[in-house]
């Protein structure tokens, strides 16, 4: 299906603002960004990176979305703990956390970026770690036009 990825991000974020009482931004070069994808599965993969941006951080989170050529790029940004650059080749394992004794707190199973990679896959879309400068994480999200 064709999904205007402007209107579809406002929606989620619309839907989890209130859920999540977090400050949530989503910021974009164009009004209207298409891309062929299965919304219910999508929409799965951005909350599952919300949850994450959720659960490791404490401030806001950013959503941004920005056209190139060939692919539509969805990042989710949050300024929290971070992922060691050692790590980032594991955490799209099944089952994988980083540090165990730390995040156990914070719940969860370690399956989400593995479903969110599966899910990219079946878009030929790809899913990156990007480290910040100073801390926290920014997922990146390519799907192709
Ligand atoms: P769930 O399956 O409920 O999402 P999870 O968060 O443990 O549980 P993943 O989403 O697969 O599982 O993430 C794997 C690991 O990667 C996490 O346990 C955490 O250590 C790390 N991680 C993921 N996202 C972030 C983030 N935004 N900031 C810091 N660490 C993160």
């Amino acid at each position: 299906h064709e999904v205007n990825l402007v209107s579809f991000c406002q929606n989620i974020l619309k839907q989890l603002k209130q859920v999540y009482k977090r400050e949530i931004t989503l910021e974009y070069d164009t009004s209207s960004l298409i891309v062929h994808a299965d919304e219910l599965k999508l929409k799965q993969v951005i909350i599952i990176l919300l949850d994450n941006a959720m659960k490791y951080s404490q401030e806001k989170i950013e959503v941004f979305l920005e056209q190139k050529e060939q692919f539509a790029i969805i990042r989710v940004k949050d300024y929290g703990i971070g992922i060691p650059q050692e790590e980032i080749h594991n955490i799209f394992e099944r089952f994988y956390r980083v540090d165990k004794a730390r995040s156990r707190e914070t719940g969860g199973t370690g399956l989400g970026l593995h479903i969110a990679k599966s899910i990219m896959k079946l878009h030929k879309g790809e899913i990156e770690i990007e480290c910040n400068e100073g801390s926290g994480t920014t997922v990146k999200l390519l799907l192709p036009k």
